[in-house]
């Protein structure tokens, strides 16, 4: 079935759940002549359009979207296709008027977004569904594609088989592809700042360290990846290289400011504490470093600045 925005002899395609039978990069709708297909955006979703032109512009494929003025676009993108993260399109060219590209409102995901404007951009060029493989011209979307691991999105934006249709259509060179298909949302932790050491009346330890929001690479919503705070302890200064080996304990964190015990009192001496953050990921940052001289009474005194290092 072909969900059908019909107007006169429009061909416009859903591009949700179109179980289109089809043959790899199937074409529907006349060619478009010349080498720029000029379009004008409407809606709120600058990046992700920006981002879907881009994927197409630079695939090889030898036609060019490009930014106008609405008055002078042959494709107007615009909202109006109901609530949520899919588009609608008019597939090919039809001489005499302006073809449409309808997107839903309130797509909370950046990434996701990208791929239906790119899918509707496959229909602009006259591409159909291809359900059988992992397209953006899929119509049930990316289930062929892979499983995404956690706090990942799917940064390839066109499959080979997309490019390689286009290609056939317009000329070009189909160009490489980005090998792996998923970028990570969120940066590696950032330094920590802000960290000292305090000792309880009872000679614990505790630190008081803000960790910074990782930076996001995606507006995507969904929650912040997740974090541990690993706390390491040697006896005297600091190594040269810390927070090697097994970690005295690691404790779960937050982002932001913070107070955490981190050791029983520890006896009297001069105490190096080294601090990592690291997410769900595996990833690290930069390791920080404090020291507290734990008097023979243990009562409460000194806390000591620390440094962060690489
Ligand atoms: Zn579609």
């Amino acid at each position: 079935m072909r969900p059908a925005f019909a107007v006169a002899a429009l061909a416009l395609v859903l591009s949700a759940a179109c179980a289109t039978p089809a043959q790899a990069y199937r074409y529907d709708g006349p060619r478009w002549p010349g080498r720029t297909i000029t379009y004008h955006n409407a809606t709120g979703y600058t990046t992700a359009v920006r981002a879907a032109v881009r994927a197409w512009n630079s695939s090889g494929v030898r036609m060019r979207f490009r930014a106008v003025s609405r008055r002078n676009a042959r494709v107007l993108i615009t909202g109006g296709h109901g609530e949520g993260c899919r588009g609608v399109a008019q597939v090919g060219f039809h001489r005499g008027r302006r073809a449409p590209v309808r997107l839903g409102r309130g797509c909370a995901y950046e990434s996701l977004m990208t791929h239906v404007v790119a899918h509707e951009l496959g229909h602009i060029l006259g591409l159909d569904h291809e359900n059988r493989t992992c397209a953006v011209m899929n119509g049930s979307g990316v289930e062929r594609c892979g499983s995404q691991p956690a706090f990942h999105f799917r940064c390839r934006v066109l499959e080979r088989d997309d490019v390689r249709g286009a290609v056939r259509r317009y000329g070009g060179r189909v160009g490489t592809v980005r090998r792996d298909p998923f970028c990570p949302v969120f940066g590696p932790p950032a330094a920590s700042l802000g960290l000292t050491l305090g000792l309880a009346a009872d000679g614990a330890v505790a630190a008081g360290l803000t960790i910074p929001a990782p930076q996001r690479f995606v507006g995507d919503a969904g929650p912040t990846i997740f974090i541990r705070l690993a706390v390491y302890r040697y006896a005297g200064a600091c190594p040269a290289v810390a927070a090697e080996g097994p970690p005295l304990i690691v404790t779960g964190a937050d982002y932001g400011p913070q107070v955490t015990p981190v050791d029983y009192p520890p006896g009297p001496g001069v105490w190096c504490y080294a601090f990592a953050v690291q997410d769900v990921g595996g990833r690290r940052g930069p390791v920080a470093t404090a020291s507290i001289a734990v008097p023979p009474r243990g009562t409460v005194h000194q806390t000591t600045r620390g440094a962060t290092g690489g």
